[in-house]
């Protein structure tokens, strides 16, 4: 997991890709900001499968929830959330924001908390994670003096060689990818590992559509990648 000793800023794709992929490493680094980017309120009230599916009648209904079940679980984290406004792709449509759209966002967000550690998601399989993951590329690139770690994105990393696809993408774009090696202090990890789970179980609107055993890879252990230029030239 990342340093504990430092505040981290996190930027989560979606109100729960944050908690889910690395709630233990937000747990373990207090006063950690959580920023999602797709957490805009859509101005129609249209309905989706997935929301259906989460128990919603509407889209305002479902993401105002989700805004709530999200500040909850930081709060249980000792964490900040902050909510930007994109409209989750599923709302978007033909439209959806561009990587350097967001990325302008991001470096807002980044300047205003001088986080000096930006813990992006690798951007897997869906479009939103996707877009997140070039955003952040982009305004880590900005700051030459920001650290970039990468994490696995919870369910969707499981798939068969979307991890690897990601790692092969950074390599030819001139980005150096390693494994962060954790702490060993069994009774550290043991710790956030059970407020993870705690924060994890308030995204009930989430849980509820992925099913009983849809969601059993956020409770397997986390993993990051500490991403460098090649070239320490920027
Ligand atoms: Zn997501």
């Amino acid at each position: 997991m990342p340093h504990a000793d430092e505040l981290l800023l996190v930027i989560s794709p979606h109100l729960d890709d944050a908690v889910f992929s690395c709630g233990a490493a937000v747990a373990a680094a207090p006063d950690s900001i959580v920023c999602t980017v797709f957490a805009g309120v859509p101005h129609d009230a249209l309905i989706t499968g997935w929301d259906a599916q989460c128990g919603f009648t509407n889209a305002h209904q479902a993401m105002r929830a989700r805004r709530a079940e999200d500040a909850a679980a930081l709060d249980m984290l000792g964490a900040r959330a902050i909510h930007l406004g994109f409209l989750d792709s599923q709302y978007a449509g033909d439209s959806p924001a561009t990587p350097d759209e967001i990325a302008t966002a991001l470096l807002d967000v980044i300047r205003a908390t001088a986080c000096r550690a930006l813990v992006a998601p690798l951007g897997l399989f869906h479009s939103d994670h996707d877009l997140v993951h070039r955003a952040c590329r982009k305004a880590w690139l900005v700051d030459p003096m920001l650290a970039c770690i990468a994490y696995e994105d919870a369910l969707y990393r499981r798939m068969d060689g979307l991890v690897q696809t990601r790692l092969a993408d950074l390599c030819a774009c001139g980005i150096i990818a390693t494994p962060v090696s954790e702490r060993i202090d069994m009774a550290m990890l043991a710790r956030h590992h059970e407020a993870k789970q705690r924060a994890a179980s308030c995204y009930i609107s989430q849980l509820k559509a992925f099913g009983p055993n849809g969601y059993d890879d956020v409770f397997a252990p986390e993993r990051f990648w500490t991403l460098q230029p090649a070239h320490h030239d920027r």
